[in-house]
């Protein structure tokens, strides 16, 4: 019993640079499209939805872009966060493969999303902006935001997916706790919430739909709120690098190095930060890691959706981008893992998808959280469902590796805990929980709606 469990680098450690993977991309992204004029948006166009720092952050290709000193005094709280090798997953597995976890579960919300609220509070408050506004599925990345921006002294005001918000009535206590202000979408508060209840007034609500609520109060607001997008946007995958970047120092700890690295995705953020930086290393020093995204069957954007401009949300008020979507007005089912219900995906992670950089796999629910246990009752940590979306398909690599006898070594996202996602542990374990097909007639649907963009 002499195995190394956990790799832990001193606070000194913090990385102070995120990574920029727009510098080493062997083809630009493509634009986002203004959709009245249908030319690329500059910066004037997100001004109203921004602070500066944040859209030059949005369209910058430096390599390496500073952490202010402010966000790193943060960061500190709960950064480094530990790599860990899953010795009880690899014995129960009884696989040759050796398997790590990097853990974000540690920040004070319990998940990765706060290593992009810590720095977007940060350049809001120091331009200026009072309050912000946001959506929240799962709860998760509200929870994120009303930290933060209590720690720099803005409001925060959220609109979280109502199907969430009644699902996961502490996540919601969480927010208040923080000082936020609450609101279950579709609201009747805005336009947006309004015409989405016209046309179906017990809607579950989606990412999409609040994300319209939230850019319409702030578009409205003359300039007193900005908005916060927890993931998605290329200033929120930038934040995220700060964890692939400490990855990077904890393999060499390990005399390792990641075969396969795998990830959820919803809107991309935390496999990005975990990624990118393994990507640079593929592409600038010819290393061979794959790459995995994990998303659900019942909303698997980059598996089953197409690859064109949209709008990021369901009522048509944010620019297009182009990406692997499944339609805005696609309402995906409502799974438990909240924070993967998005139609879209972000624009850098369909680009690397693109060209062959990534791949990605669809899983179904219970054998998520079929997975989510055996990780729980091996590792003794309760993943979020989200999070057991990269589980599963670890537990599925381990288990080639074990029928090939390959010793390969595997690294995946534990992106937060499931300490407040036990109802639905609850419904798994009174076999109330089942898998949704893929919804094949629901996207055609959408997918018929796309703006027409030559
Ligand atoms: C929000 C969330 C996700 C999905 O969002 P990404 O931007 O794809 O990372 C995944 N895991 C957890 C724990 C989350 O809170």
């Amino acid at each position: 019993m002499s195995r190394q469990k956990k790799f832990i680098l001193p606070e000194s450690e913090i990385p102070k640079t995120w990574y920029n993977v727009m510098a080493d991309i062997p083809e630009p992204l493509p634009p986002v499209i203004h959709p009245g004029t249908l030319q690329p948006i500059g910066p004037d166009d997100l001004a109203p939805l921004f602070p500066m720092p944040l859209i030059e952050q949005e369209v910058t290709t430096e390599r390496f872009v500073p952490i202010p000193d402010e966000v790193l005094d943060v960061y500190a709280m709960w950064r480094p966060t530990p790599l860990i090798r899953a010795s009880g997953l690899e014995a129960h597995l009884q696989t040759p493969a050796h398997i790590y976890y990097k853990y974000e579960g540690t920040s004070p919300s319990g998940s990765h999303k706060p290593n992009t609220a810590v720095p977007q509070a940060y350049y809001n408050k120091i331009t200026g902006v009072k309050a912000l506004t946001t959506e929240t599925g799962a709860g998760q990345w509200g929870s994120a935001l009303a930290m933060a921006t209590n720690h720099f002294g803005l409001s925060c005001e959220v609109y979280m997916v109502k199907i969430s918000y009644h699902q996961k009535p502490y996540r919601r206590s969480l927010m208040q706790t923080f000082g936020a202000t609450v609101t279950p979408s579709p609201s009747s508060l805005t336009q947006a919430g309004r015409q989405m209840l016209e046309r179906d007034p017990d809607s579950p609500g989606s990412l999409g739909v609040a994300i319209s609520e939230a850019v319409e109060v702030a578009a409205t607001s003359g300039g007193a709120k900005k908005y916060a997008l927890g993931s998605v946007l290329n200033h929120v995958m930038l934040h995220q690098t700060v964890i692939g970047e400490e990855v990077i120092k904890q393999v060499e700890m390990t005399g390792e190095y990641p075969d396969v690295m795998i990830g959820c995705v919803g809107g991309g953020s935390n496999f990005s930060g975990f990624v990118f930086p393994f990507v640079r290393e593929n592409l600038v020093n010819n290393r061979k890691t794959r790459f995995v995204a994990v998303e659900p069957m019942a909303s698997p954007s980059l598996t089953k959706g197409r690859y064109v401009y949209d709008f990021g949300d369901t009522m048509q008020m944010t620019p297009m981008m182009k990406m692997y979507t499944l339609g805005h007005s696609f309402i995906p089912a409502p799974i438990h893992a909240g924070g993967l219900r998005y139609h879209g995906m972000s624009p850098i992670v369909c680009h690397l998808y693109d060209l062959g950089l990534i791949e990605a796999v669809a899983v179904h629910q219970t054998a998520v959280f079929e997975a989510a246990v055996t990780f729980a009752r091996s590792e003794g940590i309760i993943p979020a469902p989200e999070s057991a979306h990269a589980i599963r398909t670890t537990i599925d690599e381990a288990l080639k590796c074990k029928e090939s006898g390959e010793e390969k070594v595997i690294i995946f996202n534990l992106s937060g805990h499931g300490h407040f996602d036990m109802a639905a542990y609850d419904a798994y374990f009174s076999g109330q929980l089942h898998d949704y097909e893929y919804p094949s007639a629901a996207v055609e649907k959408a997918l018929s709606q796309l703006p027409q963009i030559a």
